[in-house]
């Protein structure tokens, strides 16, 4: 049997983190692995989730099952923190997955059970794993534009003329912040804009929100899913807890299932704990509750949110002194862009021959599309990144 199996492709991103671990030069860089970083090129676990899992160990006398959907003060308290108060808790079912990606791969099932003829619509580029998994289900798929490769901003107008020509029954994959892999955002006219466009097609927008808090704040970065929620007739929303709460390991995620018709709600509850059924039963919960245990402490989520607003801003001013530096070496504007951008990454627009030479050259190692990881850097290392740049004459 196991011999009819075919090769899989290597996961890109983990090949260049093994080539990363066997460069022997002492000067390396990685900006490749979606991580977050601090200037130490360490990954801690947050202040709050240290104290909520000792205060978790001290009192947690149980580990028997919880709920096909986890723990519904999960769901609240991430219903809450996305979605604020723009849409009514009834509107809403929601159940906890094995990080962002259980709850992306479990928005496709949803969809495939409700219109197997649904094409789901994704931004080129996306986080590659959106189209693996829409491969691997045989699901149907199309693209719009997203990225504008001479100002790497977004082609909103490119955008919008490929949103038009989607239809009721389809979907159309949204990031709800700091776009990956890209950098670039819309703001919130642009959002609203997106509304009134699916509004009058017909299309279910779904939003993958995995960095609420890693662009312009808590707050700031859930406003265009916020809008979405408020004023579409259904929506669906994926969101990872990985990076704002820094538990990638522990695997914690949901899925929220949003309806203006809120006699729905039993029928999508349902379909979201018996997809929960069907693929692992119960989700994993530690991670779960140690982020319940934060947002719902005011002492704990206080905490939380000002370690948060130091990584976001610690990221913010990388990208500032690296637009900087590279104003002064090439005398242009060119690189500006770096610091509009938000989130983790920046799409620096380059080609794969460049990336490669980055690589031989300087061993400055960064994903194939040329999406850079800004939390790869420090002060230190932001100038030789500057200097290569320049070097190679990107
Ligand atoms: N969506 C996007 C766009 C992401 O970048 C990620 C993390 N790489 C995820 C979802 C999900 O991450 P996780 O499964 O680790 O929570």
């Amino acid at each position: 049997m196991f011999s009819n199996l075919k090769e899989q492709p290597a996961d890109k991103i983990l090949a260049l983190m093994q080539l990363f671990k066997d460069d022997p030069r002492p000067q390396k860089i990685d900006l490749g692995v979606g991580v977050y970083k601090n200037a130490e090129g360490l990954t801690p676990v947050m202040r709050a989730v240290k104290t909520a899992e000792k205060q978790l160990w001290e009192a947690q006398d149980s580990k028997s099952y919880v709920g096909l959907a986890g723990d519904p003060a999960f769901a609240d308290a991430m219903i809450d923190l996305v979605l604020g108060d723009a849409v009514a808790r009834e509107n809403v079912a929601a159940a906890a997955t094995p990080g962002g990606t259980g709850a992306v791969r479990q928005a496709f099932e949803m969809i495939r059970m409700a219109n197997p003829d649904a094409r789901v619509f994704v931004s080129n580029p996306t986080w590659p794993n959106h189209v693996s998994i829409l491969k691997f289900m045989g699901m149907p798929m199309a693209e719009y534009r997203y990225f504008d490769s001479a100002t790497r901003g977004v082609d909103f107008d490119g955008m919008i003329e490929d949103l038009k020509q989607t239809k009721a029954g389809d979907v159309v994959l949204l990031h709800g912040c700091c776009h990956n892999p890209t950098g670039a955002n819309l703001n919130l006219v642009q959002w609203q804009i997106v509304v009134d466009t699916l509004l009058k097609t017909g299309a279910i927008p779904m939003i993958d929100i995995a960095y609420q808090g890693f662009g312009d704040g808590l707050e700031e970065d859930a406003a265009g899913t916020r809008l979405v929620a408020s004023s579409m007739p259904e929506c669906l929303i994926a969101a990872s807890c990985s990076k704002n709460f820094g538990v990638y390991r522990e695997r914690t995620g949901i899925l929220m299932a949003v309806a203006q018709d809120k006699g729905l709600r039993g029928l999508t509850q349902g379909t979201l704990n018996f997809l929960n059924r069907q693929n692992y039963s119960f989700p994993p919960d530690h991670g779960a509750r140690v982020v319940t245990m934060i947002l719902q402490s005011p002492e704990l989520r206080a905490d939380w949110a000002a370690e948060l607003e130091e990584v976001r801003l610690s990221m913010l001013g990388l990208r500032e002194q690296l637009a900087g530096e590279l104003q002064r070496l090439s005398g242009s504007d060119r690189f500006a862009f770096i610091a509009d951008h938000r989130g983790m990454f920046s799409r620096l627009g380059t080609t794969p021959e460049m990336v490669d030479k980055l690589r031989a050259e300087h061993a400055i190692y960064m994903v194939g599309d040329s999406r850079l990881n800004i939390a790869g850097l420090n002060k230190n290392s932001v100038p030789i990144l500057a200097k290569a740049i320049i070097d190679c004459g990107i």
